[in-house]
């Protein structure tokens, strides 16, 4: 905030830009002079911000005159001025696309620490998100909430009951600058609550290139009660939730007219933020004069969700008085009733007895979703059927892109010295495709090894100081010494397991036979230590005492210098773990984890994954880099006994063995050959170069094309699209199929039959030949060609197609479905019609 930016010393003037630049998050070479400018509040905060604002006059005066310093941080502006600058791997490969800007949408951004809007996985990928964008020139911008409060803080008490501290979020030591209007004045958004307006103030936080905006409810003006509207993540009860989600959706979309900037696609990470759909929605009636329906076939092609859940009970949903309350303003507004406002969050339109679900409005009013891996599309094909119905599960609309992580943020600076070294001084500034994993064979296997013993090296000095400063917040008045306990070994093999204690992620699978852990842990001859981190959300009974079970195991004696419980994983403890342990351990219960990115985050430097075969995992792998829990099929609790078996089995008769196994040079061959496999092979196709690829070329790239194609003309294809619904729905029931004859001609089938369309025009449907996978013979779709129309007959048709003989007749099956060569069948129109 201005009142506490400080006067530096000219030649220093410019640290508040580069303060403000959350690249120092993941570009670490500017740590040294942070470190230099203020070590204590470096070292305890990771902000720049507070760093400079903690500092004496004098020490900046001093460092004003200091040429090391001065150097130091003349080559960081030159370096951010030239990424800034110059021209992204996108502005060099996609200069001649329609796509103009992207919206992204989330309820978390977990960028890094200083700025603490995550609780979790989703959170993380957010922030990847946009620091891939910056890294690769992409046109996108955040949109996000302020929270005043961040995620909790974790502690234990003495039984070792997770204790909770909610830390303010001071707006002005954090990394943000207010955003100005055109006249000086700050910015704020207004939406419409229950006939009463509240405003959010708004702040940017610089991700590189990448803008995020964040709506923060803590105005002035607003009454007490609004201003706490964004107080807390995850907060609060249902009526606060629909209000944080109408402030994300409405005031999210909001800011993006009033800034003016071009967006074509607006994309939704997770269903929380699907009002903005709505809200472009409206602004698009106004700014053209169109009613609600043309306004919807106009903006939901530039439109895209992605889904996160597993599960149907994961969505949010809010009773239908409650959003009565607070859309029917807006409803009447875009001339609808809130009747059809809230159809669009059913899956049965006409169910007034159905709650309404943000994902199923996502996905009415976007033409494309998917799920973020490939076992999770299909997962999500099961959940979302019910708004298709009648339609096979596997031609329900939710492709997948499997998420990645950035890997610069996550790796260690030694792997990032090799990953140079083989490619190049930016290598995650380019398509990750130029990573030939054929060049980790130049890496002999001395470097390899002196990689994962320094990076263990470090993890165990970062662990047994993590440990030291719990030990003095446990510790009684009377006795604040140290333990007389010097835990882990930087030489012997290293576990990580660290995630939020959600029930479905088995955090207490290896704890399923203490005395095995215990003489897995403790063997003389291979030894093994074990790191585990994690939150349980307040509310999860289970989950904390899945956590006490941990923190009493930790307090037997023999496992104390094997094991230590890190309290409050962020993302700084995540980082170091990631870098420093030989076997990331994750064991789901398929197939709950949707993705999972943790595991991703260790393969940039060089540890292995011990996974179940879930989320990731399911489709990366393979024997040649890893290992596998279960067996790829789907259980409920009572296979938790056989799975912990086939943890334990798996690290004694594998995975030690493997990392014990030496030469006469005490080197693991085995073991670095896995490893380099891993690095080569899985890093590039983890990252988020390969995520935000496909997302471009897969979704965004299409979007941007069809959403054009709607503007153009005054939006003459997109009313055509809307009436052409209106005639289909109106006249579907009468169509009929008549019967359907096979016949053999020239060793295939000629399949025929007679369709009466009634109002319905050929060219607005296709009759379709369908036949479901058997076996090993896939799924086929053959569309049936009009051949002549039948006399005597008004609007009926010969249809006919050859179909291959390679499967039974009694295989196939015969339907109708709507066919507009610009929409997106079934996404946007799900009519359909089986003949009997
Ligand atoms: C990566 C990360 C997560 C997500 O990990 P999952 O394995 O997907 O659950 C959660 N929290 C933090 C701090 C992380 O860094």
């Amino acid at each position: 905030m201005p009142n506490l930016e400080r006067q530096l010393p000219p030649p220093l003037a410019i640290l508040h830009e580069l303060a403000a630049d959350l690249q120092w998050s993941w570009n670490h070479s500017g740590d040294a002079l942070w470190h230099r400018l203020n070590p204590a509040i470096w070292e305890s905060t990771g902000n720049p911000v507070s760093v400079l604002q903690f500092t004496s006059d004098q020490h900046l005066q001093q460092l004003a005159k200091d040429p090391d310093f001065l150097t130091h941080l003349a080559q960081l502006v030159a370096a951010r001025r030239r990424y800034l600058d110059e021209p992204g791997w996108y502005q060099q490969h996609y200069s001649n696309v329609p796509l103009k800007g992207i919206a992204y949408f989330s309820m978390e951004f977990g960028v890094c620490d200083a700025l603490p809007l995550y609780a979790g996985g989703l959170g993380i990928l957010a922030g990847d998100y946009l620091k891939t964008a910056s890294d690769l020139g992409v046109p996108l911008v955040g949109v996000g909430l302020l929270y005043q409060e961040g995620y909790f803080r974790q502690s234990f008490d003495n039984q070792g009951w997770q204790q909770q501290t909610y830390l303010f979020n001071d707006p002005g030591s954090l990394p943000l600058t207010p955003l100005l209007d055109k006249d000086g004045s700050w910015m704020d958004v207004a939406t419409n609550f229950l006939c009463r307006e509240v405003l959010f103030r708004v702040w940017v936080a610089q991700v590189g290139r990448v803008k995020l905006y964040l709506l923060d409810s803590n105005h002035p003006c607003n009454q007490p009660r609004d201003r706490g509207i964004t107080s807390q993540l995850y907060g609060g009860g249902t009526e606060l939730r629909l209000v944080q989600e109408i402030a994300l959706g409405i005031g999210g979309w909001r800011l993006l007219e009033r800034l003016g900037l071009e967006i074509d696609i607006c994309h939704l990470n997770e269903g929380h933020a699907a009002f903005a759909t709505l809200e472009r929605i409206r602004a698009h009636c106004v700014k053209y004069q169109v009613d609600f329906w043309q306004a919807l076939w106009a903006t939901r092609s530039g439109n895209l969700f992605t889904t996160h859940t597993p599960v149907a009970a994961g969505f949010d949903r809010y009773p239908s008085e409650l959003l009565r309350r607070y859309a029917g303003e807006a409803a009447l507004e875009m001339g609808v009733t809130m009747e059809d406002i809230l159809a669009l969050g059913r899956a049965n339109p006409k169910d007034a007895s159905e709650e309404f679900n943000m994902a199923y409005l996502a996905m009415r009013t976007c033409a494309r979703s998917n799920g973020v891996s490939e076992l999770h599309g299909q997962v999500s094909q099961r959940i979302f059927q019910p708004l298709f119905p009648r339609w096979p599960q596997r031609e329900v609309p939710v492709g997948h892109v499997t998420n990645g992580v950035h890997m610069p943020s996550w790796a260690a600076s030694d792997s990032d010295a090799l990953w140079r070294q083989l490619f190049g001084d930016n290598p995650w500034q380019q398509n990750e495709t130029q990573l030939n994993p054929a060049r980790w064979q130049e890496l002999s296997d001395q470097t390899l090894w002196q990689l994962a013993s320094t990076s263990r090296a470090r993890l165990v000095d970062y662990a047994r100081l993590r440990y030291q400063r719990q030990w003095r917040h446990e510790s009684s008045q009377l006795d604040c010494s140290l333990p007389n306990l010097h835990p882990l070994d930087p030489n012997i093999l290293t576990l990580g397991f660290a995630r939020r204690f959600a029930e479905y992620k088995r955090p207490d699978l290896l704890l399923h036979d203490p005395e095995r852990l215990t003489r897995l842990l403790c063997n003389s001859r291979h030894p093994v230590q074990l790191l585990v981190a994690g939150k349980a959300h307040p509310a999860d009974k289970l989950g904390k005492a899945k956590l006490q079970r941990w923190q009493e195991f930790v307090q037997r004696d023999e496992v104390a210098k094997h094991l230590i419980f890190i309290e409050d994983y962020d993302i700084a403890l995540a980082r170091h773990l990631v870098q420093g342990v030989d076997v990331w351990i994750n064991n789901p219960r398929r197939p709950w984890e949707a993705c999972g990115t943790s595991g991703m985050k260790v393969l940039v430097n060089g540890g292995l994954n011990l996974s179940s075969l879930d989320g990731w995992w399911a489709e990366a792998y393979d024997p040649a880099y890893g290992w596998a829990l279960g067996d790829g099929g789907e259980y409920g609790a009572e296979q938790d006994a056989a799975d912990a078996e086939a943890l334990y089995q798996l690290l004694e008769q594998q995975i030690i063995p493997c990392f014990y196994e030496r030469d006469a040079e005490d080197i693991p061959r085995r073991w670095l050959q896995l490893m380099r496999t891993s690095m080569a092979q899985l890093t590039p196709r983890f990252s988020t170069n390969r995520m935000l690829r496909d997302y471009l070329d897969n979704y965004y790239l299409p979007a941007a094309r069809q959403y054009q194609q709607r503007m153009d003309k005054q939006g003459a294809l997109a009313q055509e699209l809307r009436l052409w619904q209106q005639h289909l729905a109106r006249h579907w029931h009468e169509i009929h199929l008549g019967k359907l004859t096979m016949t053999e001609r020239a060793g295939n089938w000629l399949a025929e039959t007679q369709v009466y369309l009634g109002g319905i025009a050929p060219e607005q449907v296709a009759i379709e030949m369908i036949a479901d996978p058997v076996g090993e013979v896939p799924a086929e779709c053959i569309r049936l060609q009009l051949a002549y129309p039948l006399t005597g007959a008004i609007n009926a048709y010969h249809y006919q197609g050859v179909i291959p003989q390679h499967r039974p007749v009694s295989d196939w099956s015969l339907r109708a479905i709507a066919c507009h060569p610009h929409a997106q069948v079934p996404a946007e129109n799900p009519l359909i019609c089986w003949a009997d």
